[in-house]
């Protein structure tokens, strides 16, 4: 049995006092909901005063991004080995940072194997675009960005992979719950093609976005859906706090 994970992106929001008060407006709730794992992803700079905030709770820690280099001259970037000392998880390639910061599959594929290297816990985005989707590409885009940032990489399942279609992301137009599984379990097949059936089992696989309160149960409902990463919604404590909850109570009656 895969323990369910719910992450929050906060993207490029919350200044430091803003970080530090949405962790406190959820704190309570969040650390008394058990079987689910909880994960938030702030911006960097407030990644130590959160580290903080949470120390002692069941709530955990996220980076949004990482550099695949140790460190040397790349300027404005963060290394990995600056953050494991901060957080368990990372995101790698979201699909905004393959938008706007031209990352190619060959770059997320560096920093998924570094990231393993160094013991940080990512989490892979993939997902296609409207027009691939519209075109029927999806299976076979899918499948190629999970081959190619996995490959080289040791089977594990400290990986969690999260699909998210592009065209759902902060659109507020989700696929439905039967969408996601399917494709879910397509990725999930990729992942034995590449490793063996035991370890892909364990892998856990999230859907994302435009997941709200309203809207978490329909994919939680499905078995292959393991969890969430939740970008808008995370922003507001409640929110998060009813997206856990329900994903606690729907997951532990399968
Ligand atoms: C995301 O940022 O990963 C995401 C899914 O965003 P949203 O929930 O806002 O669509």
């Amino acid at each position: 049995m895969r323990e369910p994970l719910i992450a929050g992106n906060w993207k490029m929001n919350t200044n430091l006092t803003e970080a530090r008060n949405l962790v406190r407006a959820m704190l309570g709730e969040l650390d008394g909901i058990a079987h689910v794992e909880k994960v938030v992803c702030p911006p960097f700079i407030s990644l130590p005063a959160i580290k903080e905030l949470i120390k002692g709770t069941s709530i955990e820690l996220g980076a949004q991004n990482m550099y695949f280099e140790d460190k040397g001259a790349y300027t404005g970037e963060i290394s990995p080995l600056m953050l494991v000392d901060l957080c368990d998880f990372v995101i790698i390639g979201h699909s905004e940072r393959r938008q706007h910061f031209t990352e190619t599959d060959e770059i997320v594929n560096k920093k998924v194997k570094k990231a393993l290297d160094v013991g940080l816990r990512p989490v892979l985005c993939v997902g296609e675009s409207l027009e691939d989707n519209e075109a029927g590409r999806t299976d076979k885009v899918i499948t190629g960005q999970v081959q190619a940032a996995l490959a080289g990489v040791s089977s594990t399942s400290r990986l969690a992979i999260a699909y998210e279609p592009i065209w759902a992301i902060g659109t507020g137009r989700a696929a439905t719950g039967k969408q996601a599984s399917a494709t879910i379990s397509l990725i999930r097949s990729t992942v034995v093609s590449l490793w063996d059936n035991d370890t892909a089992q364990a892998v856990r696989i999230l859907y994302g976005g435009s997941v709200t309160s309203s809207n978490i149960a329909e994919f939680i409902a499905e078995p292959e859906i393991d969890g969430a990463l939740v970008g808008g919604a995370s922003l507001k404590a409640n929110e998060f706090v009813s997206i856990v909850n329900q994903t606690a109570a729907i997951k532990s009656t399968q």
